[in-house]
């Protein structure tokens, strides 16, 4: 149909981004007899779900007592406080029944000799508020994501779900009351954009690792629901929190799961000491990623790293029983000996942090209704607009994400949204944008075929990457920051003025290249604001000059604005489960 003078779709909801996030949302709203489109600019299993390997943690208790309640201690504790309460006791006591529901919906999941679910180790995952180290992790051997993905897709098909694949969404289509009415795509095979309408936008685009060099991220990780939002004003919420992976392969990035651990692997530094022992003797290698990641960077920078370089540390399995190589870690050992030649079940792996996971992202509650905080500091719901999945920020992983918290935030998060728009999607009202709303929408494919202004897009992407790197990696400091905050807001202005060579209307992948490098610009200038102005050490945030944590001046969720200007946001305790967790937490 043409809607004044574009070319348009209608939706009761769309839902951009099929990972596990969005195909979980997809499928509730699809059963509930909703007319549903999954936009996604790969094929749905292309998502970056695939690539998740260790598990997905839910206190089922197959190996004796377990409780949601300490799952929700050791997400509260991980999140280094950070974390909004009401939504982690959602997503923690959730958990169980959704992992049994995945199960019936045809999950494989690895299974004990008594049929049960399989359930490893996993970093920060304790019993009893922190006594002992927790079995919570279920998975399906190393390839948990993957096992996930085709579950979840092959059910959205028997419930008819539309699928838009390999379209790419280029902006929000907003009217002048900042109702979302949908967002313009291009159909990516014959470069035509279409507005596509709904009475509700659900966001669920995955994280933008590809901001920084070295990373565990797909290439299509570009963080472009994040900046989509960016772009309309509304703040992105606690960007500094980039989780770091304690065991990167060293030199492509490619993660190694912390599953190795779990199933019993330890890191070694050039002396051949097991470092994690005297850094953190009670939960020493499956202490939390950020603690983890920190002692080995120490270990590097204090001259103790491996190699010729000195610049990585080992991750030792070959005293495993040689079953679990096959049984558990079957990718693991794959990657290994294809990208760096090693066999793990004799010799040690090399590993470095890398760059894995965005904590921040668009503010939202649990039903994934996206907010922005007025001039008067009161929280605003955005009309029609959601956000779900590591997009998000709600926040259930506050400073610090869980290992095998964020499968299970796409489930339960992305089930609760779905949940929310059938419940209520009858009393929104129908947005009508003019005809300037849709056209500001299509105007950056336009501005990427004027003539060309002499932007090397290449070069601007390598050396945004290395100011992430450098500037806003593991450790932070006040100077190396206002430094490469002052080169990126240069990088910015550049990136408005790309051009293409290419000004054909067909596929095009510079065109693409293009609109992702400008999206994960903006998500770099969001990281490097919220991280220069926090002044503490908190979770992934670690700042050389203020080394600790600074409850009275920052528990609170940062607000980065697209005009350089950083707002706060309180962190909600509001949950009817407080009494044992808060005892705990004093304690701890
Ligand atoms: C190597 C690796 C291993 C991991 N292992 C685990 C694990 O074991 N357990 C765990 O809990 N977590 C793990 N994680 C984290 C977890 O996998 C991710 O956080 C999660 O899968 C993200 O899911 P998502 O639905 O938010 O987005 P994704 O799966 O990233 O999907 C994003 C979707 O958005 C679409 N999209 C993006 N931009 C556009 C656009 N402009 N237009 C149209 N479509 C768009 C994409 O095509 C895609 O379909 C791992 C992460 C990595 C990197």
């Amino acid at each position: 149909m043409i809607m004044n003078d574009f070319k348009a779709r209608e939706f009761d909801v769309i839902v951009v981004g099929g990972g596990g996030s969005g195909l979980r949302a997809a499928h509730t709203l699809s059963q509930s007899g909703l007319k549903v489109a999954v936009v996604s600019k790969v094929f749905p299993l292309r998502s970056h779900t695939v690539s998740a390997q260790g598990g997905i943690n839910a206190a089922l208790g197959n190996y004796g007592d377990d409780q949601w309640q300490w799952h929700m201690y050791d997400t509260v504790v991980g999140s280094d406080f950070l974390g909004d309460q009401d939504a982690i006791e959602l997503m923690c006591k959730e958990a169980p029944e959704t992992i049994i529901e995945l199960e019936h919906m045809g999950l494989p999941f690895s299974r004990n000799e008594d049929g049960t679910i399989y359930q490893r180790s996993f970093g920060g995952q304790t019993l009893n508020f922190g006594q002992e180290v927790a079995h919570r992790t279920c998975c399906a051997q190393d390839r948990t994501g993957h096992a996930l993905l085709h579950t979840l897709y092959q059910q959205n098909v028997a419930v008819a779900t539309n699928f838009l694949n390999e379209w790419f969404a280029i902006d929000l289509v907003v009217d002048a009351n900042g109702s979302v009415a949908g967002v313009s795509a291009i159909e990516m095979a014959t470069g035509e954009i279409v507005f596509l309408k709904a009475t509700a936008t659900v966001l669920a685009t995955g994280g933008g690792g590809q901001i920084f060099q070295s990373n565990t991220n797909a290439h299509i990780c570009t963080g472009d629901g994040m900046a989509m939002v960016f772009r309309q004003n509304i703040g992105l919420q606690d960007m500094e929190m980039w989780q770091f992976h304690p065991t990167g392969l060293l030199g492509s990035g490619i993660l190694i799961s912390e599953g190795t651990r779990g199933e019993g692997g330890y890191l070694l530094n050039s002396n051949g000491e097991r470092f994690m022992c005297d850094y953190a003797p009670h939960l020493k290698d499956l202490s939390c990623r950020d603690v983890v990641a920190r002692c080995s960077m120490t270990e590097i920078r204090e001259g103790r790293g491996c190699g010729p370089d000195k610049d990585h540390v080992l991750l030792k399995l070959s005293h495993l029983d040689p079953e679990v190589f096959i049984e558990k870690l079957p990718g693991i050992t794959q990657i290994a000996m294809t990208y760096v030649g090693v066999d793990p079940r004799k010799d040690p792996i090399p590993v470095v942090p890398t760059c894995h996971y965005s904590m921040g992202g668009i503010p939202c509650n649990y039903h994934g209704q996206v907010l922005t905080v007025d001039h008067d500091g009161k929280d605003r719901k955005v009309p029609g607009l959601f956000a779900i999945g590591e997009c998000a920020n709600v926040s259930v992983h506050g400073a610090n994400r869980l290992g095998a918290n964020s499968l299970l935030d796409l489930v339960v998060l992305g089930r609760a949204c779905g949940r929310y728009l059938q419940e209520n999607i009858q009393s929104f009202t129908a947005v009508n944008p003019s005809h300037s709303d849709i056209e500001r929408a299509f105007s950056r494919c336009k501005n990427l075929k004027k003539p060309s202004q002499g932007i090397d897009a290449v070069k601007l992407r390598k050396e945004m990457k290395k100011i992430m790197q450098e500037d806003f990696g593991v450790f932070r400091e006040h100077a190396s920051m206002e430094k490469g905050l002052k080169r990126l807001e240069v990088l910015r202005t550049m990136s408005k003025k790309i051009t293409i060579r290419d000004q054909s209307a067909i596929f095009n992948t510079e065109m693409f290249n293009a609109l992702e490098l400008q999206n994960l610009i903006e998500v770099a200038y969001a990281t490097a604001i919220a991280a220069f102005s926090r002044q503490e050490s908190r979770g992934a945030h670690s700042r050389v000059d203020y080394p600790d944590r600074d409850d009275k001046k920052w528990l609170k969720h940062s607000i980065a604005n697209a005009d350089g200007t950083i707002q706060k946001r309180s962190v909600s305790k509001q949950t009817k489960f407080t009494a044992p967790i808060e005892t705990a937490l004093r304690e701890h």
